[in-house]
């Protein structure tokens, strides 16, 4: 399995598909060591994106997230914690998804690349307005144990991921360790580029609040500059209290915001239904939890220039 040819991938593929065959037919045996691919096993798009970004075709990309659904609920098939089991790489990031969590402590993987193991994380009560809310703070604390997982939303963490994943890959595969530098630099290129966009994108906006369904966006906000205001606590899809709706109808009027955002994995109806009380405009803001074809892009860079596009539009930005 260590000496990799680079024109693997399909082979690898097809050896993937029968192991997940014989585990579904119910033979116990483990995936044998003649697996002709790396393969890496993810709970969510953005870490699907990096990967299969740095391995290239080096590896097989596993994603056990189904697309358009919600990451935070992921649940895992006897066959998806097999696969997990039999990962040669799970890039995750701990406190997002408990189901995955709970399948890396238990099965114990060849290798694991936590991506809070090296990045700086958000508390939760960092993430919200300050004076905007009290009632939500705990939400993502609940959950998540007090960090916001979604650090992806800031490029350059991104980056960070992408070379922690290539130096990790180049273990495992030295003979492909300068495909593995090459295409986490040319990934960083990318995203410093991405990030000059955002910073220069929003540097010049009529307010610098944006109102959202789901608080998913601490690290982007942290990063540009912005305040976040999250409508609901407990889920995005709750009904938000009379008292949460005037509050956001107050910090709306007092900081000249013009849109309420909703993601596309989530139904809009109560952004919706307070932007229509409040006569404001809706608009996607995607926490890029998925990829599904209702993304406004293919990539994590072009959904990411989307919600460049949709907050200088909110923002009145120059
Ligand atoms: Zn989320």
């Amino acid at each position: 399995m260590i000496l990799m040819i680079s024109n693997s991938f399909r082979r690898g593929a097809v050896a993937l598909g029968i192991a997940v065959l014989t585990i579904t037919t119910g033979c116990s045996a483990p995936a044998g060591d003649d697996d002709s691919a790396t393969s890496i096993v993810v709970g969510a798009y953005p870490f699907e994106f990096v990967a299969t970004r740095v391995a290239g075709d080096h590896a097989t990309v596993t994603n056990l997230l189904a697309p358009g659904s919600d990451g935070h609920d992921l649940e895992l098939s006897p066959q998806q914690v097999a696969a997990v089991s039999n990962a040669d790489l799970v890039l995750y990031q701990s406190g997002y998804q408990a189901a995955l969590d709970e399948a890396v402590e238990q099965q114990s993987p060849a290798n694991v690349l936590d991506t809070a193991s090296f990045l700086t994380l958000r508390t939760a009560a960092e993430d919200d307005d300050h004076d905007a809310d009290d009632a939500d703070d705990d939400h993502e604390a609940d959950e998540h144990g007090g960090y916001d997982p979604h650090v992806w939303l800031d490029p350059t963490n991104v980056a960070e991921i992408a070379d922690h994943t290539a130096q990790l890959l180049s273990q495992l595969q030295p003979e492909n360790a300068d495909a593995f530098t090459a295409n986490a630099q040319q990934l960083r290129s990318e995203l410093t580029s991405l990030d000059a966009d955002f910073a220069s994108g929003l540097a010049n906006c009529r307010t610098n609040t944006f109102i959202t369904s789901h608080t998913a966006f601490g690290y982007l906000a942290a990063r540009y500059g912005l305040d976040q205001v999250g409508i609901s606590g407990l889920s995005p899809e709750e009904e938000p209290s009379p008292a949460r709706i005037a509050q956001v109808q107050q910090i709306a009027t007092e900081r000249d915001v013009t849109t309420i955002f909703y993601e596309t994995a989530v139904s809009p109806k109560v952004s919706q239904a307070i932007a229509s009380d409040l006569g404001l405009a809706t608009d996607v803001l995607d926490p890029i939890e998925t990829l599904s074809s209702d993304s406004r892009g293919s990539d994590y860079i072009e959904v990411m220039n989307s919600n460049l596009d949709s907050l200088r539009k909110a923002n009145g930005c120059q």
